[in-house]
Order: C-alpha cells, then sequence, then structure tokens
C-alpha cells in the first residue's frame, strides 16, 4: 500500500526517543513513523512530498481550554483593545479609547439596513479606560435611534444604549437588581452583569440566543481560526450541547474539510447532578474521530478582575467582599461522587485559592468513596494556587490548566496579586500541566500562551513574577501532549510518534530557535488533520 513521506527542515516530535528528525511517514491520516527517508522507505511504495521542506513540523497544537462561540462573535463587531485577528486573517486594530470604540460602532452602524436594527460589539475592556465606566450615553452616541449592546471582553458584562434598555422596559427609575447599577439620574447606567440582567436585554441588541451556544457558522468560522493558530484539536469548554446542537457539530466536523478536532464538555446547569453524568455517558458513546463528548465541565467560582473568585485569608487587596460560589459545596461534592463511581472526567474552573481548596477536599472526599485510578480530573484556570495546594494535586493525581495570557491581558492589574498562575511551581511539582487562552476572552494562539507563561510580560512590559517563568521546550510541551493529558487524548494526538493521528502545526520559524522573547512571532503556515493538509492561506 503507498503512503507519504514528508520532509521538512526539522520536526519537532515531543517523543522523548527522538526529539528531533527530518522525515515523517503517513498512510491512513495516521504517523507510520519518522525519521531519515531511508528508514521510512523500508515501508515500501511511497510518494515524497517536499512541500514542508523548507517548514518545521510540530504535532498539532492543542487548545485545551477554548469556547467555539468565539467563531459566532466575529459576526459582531470587535471593540477589543488590543489588535486581533478574525478567521479571515485580518488583523483588526484594537480601540484605545472609549471615543475608538464609538467610532467604530458609527461604521458598522452605517453598514446596518433599515433604521432600528440592532447592532452588537464584544471584547469591551473597560479596565483600560481609566476610571471612568462606559455608560449607556457613550453608546448611544453610535447610533441613537438603534438598540446597541457591548459584550465586556470576560463575557460577564454587557453594556446597552438608551434605546436597548428602553425596549427592555428598564429604562425607568426604582430598578432594585444587583446587576443593573443605577446612575445619579436613578435610571440604568447601561451597565449588566450577570447573566440574569444581561439576557432580558441582550435580544434586543442582536444577541438573540444563549451566548454560550455556538451554531454552525460559528463552529465553521471557529476551525479556520485553528487552522491560522497551528491548532488541530481545541476543546470547547463549557457547551449545553443539546441534541440539535450535538447533531449538527457531528455533521459538521463530519466533513472531510472540516479542519479541526472538538472536545466538547458539558458543563453543569439545567440539569441534576445524576441527569448530567447520564448525559455524559450518552454524549461518549456519540463520539467521532474529530468531535469528543463525554467530559462534564463545573464552573465552581468567578474570576478575580470581577472579585467574583473565592479567596481565602486574607482576601481582595483592594478590600472587595469575597466572591461567589457558582456551585454549592453539597453539589460539588455529588458531583465528584457519581462521576468518579460511573468513570465520568470532569473538569472544574476555579479562579480563587479557596475555590481550588474547597474543590480538592471534595474530590480527596469522593475517592475515598471511590477510589479511580487515572480519573485525571482537572482545575482550569486555577490561577491563584500556592505551593502546598499543587503538591496536593499531585497527591490526588490531578491536573491543571493554568492562564498565562492573563499576565499580558490584565497582568499590570493585578500586579498587586502574586503568584498568579505558577507554572514553574505546578512542573516542579510534577502535577500535569496544560496551558490555554479561554478563547474569546483572550485570542486562540497557543505559541502566543507559550510566549505569555515563558517571559510573563505584562502589555507595559512588567515581568510578573519572574520565578514562575517556565522554559520554552516546557511550554511547548503543555499546548501539545500537555494539554492532550488532561483530555485524556496523550495516546491518539500531543505527539509525532508512530500510531498516532497525523495532526501537524505546519510553521514557518523554528520556535526552538526563534528565541524566548519572540516566541510569539512564530510564522503559523497551517496545519496537516488527520493527513490532510489545510494551508491558512487557502482556509
Ligand atoms: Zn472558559
Amino acid at each position: 500500500m503507498s503512503f507519504t513521506i514528508y520532509s521538512a527542515r526539522k520536526i519537532i516530535t515531543m517523543n522523548p526517543n527522538r526529539p528531533e528528525t527530518t522525515h515523517v511517514a503517513v498512510r491512513d491520516g495516521r504517523i507510520l513513523g519518522t525519521g531519515t527517508l531511508e528508514e521510512l522507505a523500508g515501508w515500501g511504495a511511497h510518494e515524497l512530498d517536499d512541500r514542508f521542506a523548507d517548514r518545521i513540523l510540530m504535532p498539532g497544537l492543542v487548545e485545551g481550554h477554548s469556547h467555539t462561540m468565539e467563531g459566532t462573535f466575529w459576526r459582531y463587531i470587535y471593540c477589543g483593545f488590543f489588535d486581533r485577528m478574525d478567521p479571515n486573517g485580518h488583523i483588526w486594530e484594537g480601540a484605545r479609547s472609549i471615543e475608538a470604540v464609538v467610532e467604530r460602532l458609527q461604521e458598522a452602524a452605517a453598514k446596518l439596513d433599515g433604521p432600528d436594527a440592532p447592532l452588537a460589539g464584544w471584547s469591551l475592556d473597560a479596565i483600560y479606560y481609566g476610571d471612568r465606566r462606559v455608560d449607556r450615553h457613550d453608546l448611544d452616541k453610535a447610533a441613537p435611534e438603534r438598540p446597541v449592546g457591548v459584550l465586556n471582553a470576560s463575557g460577564h458584562i454587557l453594556n446597552v444604549n438608551t434605546k436597548a434598555l428602553e425596549l427592555a422596559g428598564l429604562l425607568r427609575p426604582g430598578i432594585n437588581h444587583p446587576g443593573i447599577p443605577l446612575g445619579s439620574d436613578g435610571l440604568p447606567t447601561g451597565e449588566l452583569k450577570g447573566p440574569d440582567a444581561m439576557t432580558p436585554v441582550g435580544i434586543h441588541v442582536g444577541f438573540d440566543r444563549d451566548l454560550l451556544a455556538c451554531d454552525e457558522s460559528g463552529l465553521r468560522q471557529f476551525a479556520r481560526l485553528c487552522v491560522r493558530a497551528g491548532v488541530t484539536t481545541a476543546a470547547d469548554l463549557a457547551n449545553l450541547l443539546p441534541q440539535d446542537a450535538v447533531k449538527m457539530m457531528l455533521r459538521v466536523t463530519g466533513e472531510a474539510d472540516y479542519p479541526a478536532r472538538i472536545v466538547s464538555l458539558r458543563r453543569l446547569q439545567n440539569m441534576t447532578v445524576p441527569e448530567i453524568v447520564d448525559r455524559a455517558l450518552e454524549l461518549r458513546e456519540m463520539s467521532t474521530e474529530k468531535l469528543r463528548l463525554g467530559i462534564i465541565k463545573v464552573v465552581s467560582d468567578g474570576s478575580i478582575q470581577g472579585f467574583s473568585a473565592r479567596l481565602r485569608w486574607p482576601g481582595y487587596y483592594n478590600g472587595a467582599p469575597n466572591g461567589l460560589w457558582y456551585v454549592p459545596p453539597e453539589q460539588l461534592r455529588e458531583m465528584f461522587a457519581l462521576a468518579l463511581e460511573k468513570g465520568v472526567q470532569v473538569h472544574t474552573h476555579t479562579n480563587g485559592d479557596e475555590a481550588t481548596e474547597l474543590v480538592m477536599e471534595c474530590l480527596e472526599e469522593a475517592l475515598r468513596r471511590h477510589p479511580a485510578p487515572d480519573h485525571r480530573f482537572t482545575l482550569q484556570h486555577c490561577q491563584l494556587a500556592d505551593a502546598a495546594q499543587f503538591r496536593r494535586m499531585k497527591a490526588l493525581g490531578m491536573c491543571v490548566n493554568l492562564f498565562p495570557n492573563h499576565h499580558f491581558y490584565w497582568g499590570d492589574q493585578h500586579y498587586a496579586m502574586t503568584r498568579m498562575n505558577a507554572c514553574a511551581t505546578a512542573v516542579a511539582t510534577g502535577v500535569p500541566m496544560a496551558i490555554h487562552s479561554d478563547a474569546p476572552v483572550t485570542p486562540l494562539g497557543p505559541l502566543f500562551t507559550a510566549w505569555c507563561a515563558v517571559n510573563r510580560q505584562t502589555a507595559s512590559g512588567r515581568i510578573l513574577g519572574e520565578n514562575e517563568r517556565i522554559d520554552v521546550a516546557t511550554a511547548l510541551r503543555a499546548i501539545t501532549l500537555g494539554a492532550a493529558y488532561t483530555l485524556k487524548l496523550d495516546g491518539e494526538i500531543g505527539s509525532i510518534e508512530t500510531g498516532k493521528r497525523a495532526d501537524f502545526a505546519v510553521l514557518e520559524d523554528d520556535p526552538e530557535e526563534i528565541g524566548a522573547e519572540k516566541l510569539k512571532d512564530v510564522g503559523v503556515w497551517g496545519t496537516v488533520l488527520g493527513g490532510r493538509i489545510f494551508p491558512a492561506a487557502e482556509i
């Protein structure tokens, strides 16, 4: 049977037996072997393909925590502070002031059909515009006659204009809701916090569906972003996965030219613990080569910069009250015990160290009742964990997926808090580690995430916690085998080894040679997924 041998300037395999080589043989979408041309030719009749001869091959990058809704968001207007690439490869310049945000929305409004069509934007990052909050009057300047809404980068706040409040029946005095702050005139300022406050207004500004859901065109756009970032497998971390969405995802990812492997987790919401465990088992059976299902996601607390994360003593530096439990501790205990019993994996979002502590306590208790080897329960974000907590994770058999992009995007604001995303401690303690973007919160791009973990540099150039920096090799492992391990896919993807899927990131530059400070600038030519070639320029 004929097969293909690809030559490359260098192949970084992540296989300790042969970390670096020049040729890889692919048959039926899988890796037949790596080595020299002579060695591989021994398999018999083959074609030699030299198209990567000047390029670097790495295992296809694995994004261990993102959301496919990033693909959906690009149909709205990008209002972020930093430059960002869209699925077409176009770079949108960051909006550096409230005025720039308004101007961008004005331009978009001018192109809309109909005088009262809604206008929606995303990725607003008010933290960069000084002390002044964005209010409804700012957005009124963009389009006073239309409902306008802009979702914040965190996804937890929606800013709307006067018209949108009016349509939702909220432009009136006497509103008493913790998620709807009022201005000096007694009317809502236009800032809406939390799903409770956001959803009823969201439908009037064009966010007409569950924001965590991703429709067909969004799923397609998301995969195009993956190719541009060298990603072949991406975790979609908080989907509700109703049956019609699963059907759509199976159909779309089942197309031969759909260019990404998606691991979609079912979020604990709208279901009891026994129901979600049954559903996870059912979903697992539906898994295909390019759509993996059956893992559960639990969100245990909020975010640090939103002061909704649960912190231990001494609490928030600015004196803010402690954050929120998103899932009651009793439910966490029930969740872990039943999942361990039934062999279902759980990934749990914790940001604050108190949340991390509670999750470990609950898991330890559950493990005593249902001992489970190799469960790989994973802490997601886990940004404030200390060394003792990493030791406990190791002892409990947990994995961790840290969020170094925070150092760059919000590091200057986090400056007062140390020890965030302690990658070096995780590695030194032997906790299996991945690192992630949480796209759309920050852009999908594992090489950028690796750069963040290696340099820990904030947007203003400050180094945040130099002792927690990791080396390039460790970071590259975290964005391939490390992330694959947390998804229990490391036997199949994450390295270039005989028998694994032929998933490669095709790079223009060598990430091992370019230098730590330039890691984020490594050019991505495209990907190979299951032996199929996807050049970014044609995607
Ligand atoms: Zn997330």
